[in-house]
Formats: structure tokens, sequence, C-alpha cells
């Protein structure tokens, strides 16, 4: 039996919302289409009305419902807490148990499921990636050299990583005898395609004396598969997770992508207290860092003259969650960065895992809103805490003819300490 809440479940939180629009104002894809059904307060009366079987759950409420993000931004600011994101999720589990995932959404979810699957298809990537990819421009990313289903091929992606970084190191590298033990959840972006910002995780930590478990038989946080609305696979995910982090039992679970962040922290735990556990020991690493004390480590190193303009792009996913503070202190105090705020860093890139790939355009539009804050900084990188972020920006940045590189916020930091 399914552990997750039907939409029917959520009836008193849909009553619950006043109409009174506050979300709108804040939602990226209503800013570009401006269509009622798109938004939160549009979206949350269709669920009203399919509950009351005023409406059919056909085409065109296929449609609406998978014009939104994920992002959270609207429940963010609802006065009435009305949880948005979750009614969506819910409503897209509807479709999908009526009508079946799509073409896109199986073949996701396969590989989801299925980590080795998944390696395989990196490796044989990586391995034809002279024949699939062609760098463009220099050190900015990969675009696909023939037209491919879902995937545009003016889409910049990554470079896929020759090794992913799981396999690159033991499941358990040890650290001081006095400090505890952590888990570091991967995600897999990480793994495959920016493995720089796990070994960038990895240096911080052991800076920190920290003994950090690695275990190798994680997978993926299960968002993509919340996107798709597919549960079931959610939760064959959670309870992978749910089994890898239990051996050791670690004092907290970092994860270094916001979204695998509310994957692993949110929606796992709305599977039910056998969850909990695993959930609530979900820490973003900014966070851990600054209350381990790195930004006074940080500011202690060598002086020396700051090399980079650099600026920051808050993903939704730490945003909604408070969580803008501490990637700007690690920053601040890194060595040879001159630190910029931007105009609108806490503006969404628009990439919203599936919703890039069924609406690249609107996403691309909702990315492009981004484009003149970056300009304007004048700045040399463009950091950010999310691995999916990072790719939509890329994308956005050479779109718009600008020079800027994409980094993540631990790349930097990490980069002057000292490591045995
Ligand atoms: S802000 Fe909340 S209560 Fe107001 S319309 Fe949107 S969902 Fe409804
Ligand atoms: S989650 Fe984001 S994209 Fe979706 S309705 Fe809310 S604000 Fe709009």
């Amino acid at each position: 039996m399914s552990k997750q809440k039907k939409l029917a479940d959520y009836k008193e939180e849909i009553e619950q919302c006043v109409k009174c629009g506050a979300c709108q104002a804040h939602c990226p894809v209503f800013a570009e289409n401006k269509k009622e059904s798109v938004v939160a307060r549009g979206k949350v009366a269709l669920a009203h009305a399919l509950l009351e079987q005023e409406v059919e759950l056909d085409e065109r409420m296929i449609a609406d419902m998978s014009q939104c993000l994920l992002c959270g931004s609207c429940f963010d600011k609802c006065p009435n807490l009305v949880p948005t994101d979750e009614i969506i999720a819910a409503a897209r589990r509807e479709i999908t148990e009526k009508h079946g995932l799509t073409t896109f959404g199986k073949g996701l979810t396969t590989v989801l499921k299925h980590p080795r699957l998944m390696s395989a298809l990196a490796k044989s990537g990586k391995a034809f990636s002279w024949l699939l990819f062609k760098q463009v421009p220099e050190k900015s990313g990969l675009h696909l050299r023939f037209p491919a289903p879902f995937v545009s091929q003016d889409r910049t992606i990554p470079a896929i990583a020759a090794k992913p970084f799981r396999e690159r190191h033991p499941e358990f590298i040890p650290g001081d005898r006095d400090k505890p033990t952590v888990a570091f959840f991967t995600g897999c972006m990480v793994n495959h395609m920016y493995p720089q910002i796990g070994e960038a995780v990895l240096k911080s930590l052991r800076f920190l004396g920290m003994n950090v478990l690695i275990p190798h038989e994680q997978g993926c946080c299960g968002l993509p598969a919340v996107s798709a609305g597919d549960g079931a696979t959610v939760e064959e995910l959670a309870e992978r997770n749910r089994q890898a982090f239990s051996r050791r039992e670690p004092d907290v679970i970092l994860t270094a992508c916001a979204s695998c962040n509310v994957g692993m922290g949110k929606h796992f735990k709305e599977l039910g207290p056998e969850f909990e556990k695993l959930g609530s020991r979900v820490k973003d690493i900014n966070v851990f860092l600054v209350e381990q004390g790195l930004v006074e480590k940080l500011a202690a190193l060598p002086k020396k003259e700051p090399s980079e303009r650099v600026t920051y792009h808050d993903p939704c996913h730490l945003r909604t969650q408070k969580i803008t503070r501490e990637p700007r202190a690690l920053l601040q105090a890194s060595p040879g960065v001159r630190y910029i705020e931007m105009e609108g860093a806490d503006r969404c890139c628009g990439l919203g895992g599936t919703f890039s790939v069924y609406h690249y355009d609107t996403s691309k539009k909702i990315g492009a809103r981004k484009a003149p804050g970056i300009a304007e900084s004048k700045a040399d990188l463009v950091a950010s805490a999310c691995p999916g972020c990072m790719m939509q920006l890329q994308d956005t940045i050479n779109h718009a003819g600008l020079e800027q590189r994409v980094i993540h916020v631990l790349e930097l930091v990490a980069r002057d300490l000292e490591t045995d």
C-alpha cells in the first residue's frame, strides 16, 4: 500500500486557500505566461474542483499541473501555509495512477531506481562524448551534436565525470577520534557530473577533522520522481537510502545539493515515521560548516589580494528554508574572493527538474531574467549551492552571451584549505 498521501487527504489544506493571490507575485511560471491556472491559487482551485468531481483528470488538467517548478516559493509566501507544492505533487501522482508515466518519466525513473544502470549509461556517455557532444563555448559545458529526444541541442550540459565520485573513495574515511562521523549524500549530479564538488566537500570535512561516511549503496534523493508523479519510485528510493544510511548511524547526513536536501529532508519524511530518522538528520553542508566554525577558520587563513569577483545565486530549495546567510558567509570569508551581491540573487533559475525538460522555452525565459543581474554584477564567477541551478545558470549565461563561469560555493571555500 502506498505510504504517500492521496490528493483527497489534502482536502482540509486545500480548503484553507482564501484565494488572496499572495502566491501570484512569487510564481516564476506565472511571471512568464500570466495564466491563472498555472499559479498556486489556480492549481489549488483545480485540485478542489477535481475532489468535488466538477472537472476530469483530462489533458487540460495534466497540462496545467505540469506547469510548476515545485520551487516552493508560493508556500513560502502563503499566509495560510497551504502546502501548495505537496498538493501539486499529489495531483501529479493521481495523474500517473490514471494515465501512467510519460515516456520520459518512464525512462527517468527506471534509471533512478537502478544506480548501476545510471553508472553504466554515464560511462558509455563519457566513452562516446567525443561523438555525442561538442564543447561550446570553451570551458562552459557541452552541447549535443545531434538532435535527441528531451534535450534541446542549444542546451548547455556539464561533462560527464571520467570516474564517478563515489567510486573514487572508500565508504569510510577516518578523521580525528574526538570528532563526529558525518555522512555525505552525494546526489546523482555530484556523483556523475560535478565530482569536483564532492572533492571540495570532502576536503572541507577533512580540514575539520570529521570522520566521513560515503555509503556506496545510496541512491537518488527522489525529487525527480516526485516531480514526475512516480510515488512508487519515491518510496523505493527512500527505502534504499534508509538502509544505506542506517548502518553506522551517522550524526548527520550532509547534502551539497539544495534539491537533494529537499528530496531527502522533506519528501522522504512525508512517507511516515520509519523515514523520520533519515529525514531529520539531513543538513545542508553550508549550514553545517558555519556551525562548525569554518567561517572563523577561513577568516584566520593568510590574507591574499582578492583575485576573483564572485556573486551568489540563491537556490529556491535553500531560500525557502531560509538558508541564505550561510553560503554568503563562507564566500565572504574565503581568501581570494571579492564578494558582490547581485540584483535578483533570489530569483528562480527556472530549472525545476522535469519542468525544464517538458517546458524548456519557459524554463529558458525564467532563466533569462537572471542575466541582467549577473551582467551588472561584473562578477567573474557565479557561485551557487545546487548542481541543478549551476547547470541552468551556465545555460542562461551562454544564451545571454556573457562570460561568467558557474561554480559551487564549496569549490571556492575548499581551495585554500590545507589537509593531510
Ligand atoms: S497565497 Fe495561499 S491562500 Fe493565498 S491564494 Fe495562494 S495558496 Fe491560496
Ligand atoms: S511551486 Fe513555484 S512554480 Fe509551482 S506554483 Fe508555486 S511558485 Fe509557481
